[in-house]
């Protein structure tokens, strides 16, 4: 069926996503899947209990339009545990259905024509789609090639008065890079004296290696009083299609964010926001995240230690990339196709995070895996380009 008249595309440029493409192509092919992250594995009994119990206790209907109220008590002392922040629960917390849901109602609150965005590429495929839908322009600043951290100079140079919101995200979805805290303390200087908002996409909180420390931008409180805040509980808990996160702002910044929220979503499911309320007042359930996380990160670098790939630093989130530009000069766009059809095992390229589709020959594999699928993906790996 079509529709018998024409019409403007509000979105012109854009196309399925890359994880949808590369899933679905993976699934033609039968192939390893390491390309759209998401668990292997999921959330455990203890999670899955707590859901069967509130289901069967009869909570099933509409949880509050911010949220389940103990669910956000429960987000604030952890802001305060871990960041010392405060947030109230009734003004400054709303439950979102997933990350991307918080990052939309928040630009979809904030951005207006005109208005500009400073973002980094590669940056996450969401941000900029929305940012135009909205009216707004998106300014990419691209990440310094090699280690993919931040040149702050080349930030301050296209700022303007125009500059409405700085999008951050550490741990850093392609990448694995992070911000440290000189990074974070420079961009409170830049914004100084600016009604510059900030989003901080901070969905991988807990996936930090090597002892490393999350900078959230709520230790800042400079920061904190410009800035949305970007949670996935599906990143921390291994259920990502539960499509539950949560955003923090300052309550005059929510209340608008929250007139988006309530004719978009409205609320998110009940049951499962009465369970994460146990999970979230028990720091047990996500202390450990990051050294289990290691602990396949190692194991997958280590695998793949004899192949012509090579892998590029990972301090935090649970992808890792491997430059290939040994094996060939195909784009990776390519590459990552023909290694799905021809080699079994399924990819992001990285171009694809680029305004410009700046290709380093560098693709994305998800190590949010069992330890027996990444030694086959390994085994795979030491076989290309040999
Ligand atoms: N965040 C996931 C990733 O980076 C994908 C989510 C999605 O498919 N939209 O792979």
């Amino acid at each position: 069926m079509k529709y018998p008249h024409t019409f403007r595309s509000k979105m012109p440029k854009v196309e399925t996503t890359i994880f949808t493409v590369m899933s679905a192509l993976a699934q033609e092919h039968g192939a390893l899947n390491l390309s759209q992250g998401f668990p292997e594995f999921d959330g455990g009994e203890r999670l899955r209990k707590a859901v069967n119990q509130a289901m069967k206790s009869g909570h099933n209907h509409y949880a509050p339009m911010a949220g389940h109220m103990p669910l956000r008590e429960a987000i604030s002392e952890k802001m305060e545990d871990l960041y010392s922040a405060k947030y109230d629960p009734e003004k400054e917390i709303t439950i979102t259905a997933g990350g991307t849901e918080a990052i939309s109602s928040a630009l979809t609150a904030m951005i207006r024509e005109g208005d500009e965005v400073i973002l980094f590429a590669p940056a996450y495929d969401c941000y900029a789609p929305i940012i135009e839908l909205n009216g707004g322009k998106p300014v990419f600043v691209e990440l310094n090639p090699g280690d993919y951290s931040i040149d702050w100079e080349k930030v301050k140079r296209v700022m303007n008065y125009r500059t409405r919101m700085i999008i951050i995200n550490t741990p850093h979805n392609p990448t694995g890079s992070i911000l440290n805290a000189q990074d974070i303390e420079r961009l409170a200087k830049l914004l100084k004296g600016t009604e510059i908002l900030v989003l901080s996409d901070e969905v991988y909180e807990h996936i930090l290696f090597e002892g490393y420390e999350h900078q959230s931008v709520a230790r800042f409180p400079d920061l904190a009083e410009r800035s949305f805040l970007v949670y996935s509980l599906g990143k921390t808990y291994h259920n990502t299609g539960w499509r539950l996160g949560y955003c923090l702002a300052p309550e005059n910044l929510m209340e608008e964010f929250r007139k988006v929220h309530q004719y978009s979503v409205f609320t998110c499911n009940t049951p499962m926001q009465h369970a994460f309320t146990e999970m979230i007042s028990d720091s047990s359930t996500y202390s450990e995240l990051g050294a289990f996380y290691q602990e396949k990160r190692d194991l997958f670098r280590e695998s793949i230690k004899g192949s012509k790939f090579k892998a590029l630093p990972c301090a935090g989130t649970y992808f890792q990339l491997l430059d290939y530009s040994k094996i060939t000069d195909e784009s990776d766009l390519e590459f990552a196709k023909r290694l799905t059809r021809e080699f079994k095992l399924a990819s992001i390229p990285i171009s694809v995070f680029y305004p410009n589709s700046i290709d380093n020959k560098v693709l994305r594999f998800c190590f949010a895996k069992e330890s027996d699928t990444l030694r086959r993906a390994a085994e795979i790996l030491n076989t290309v380009g040999k």
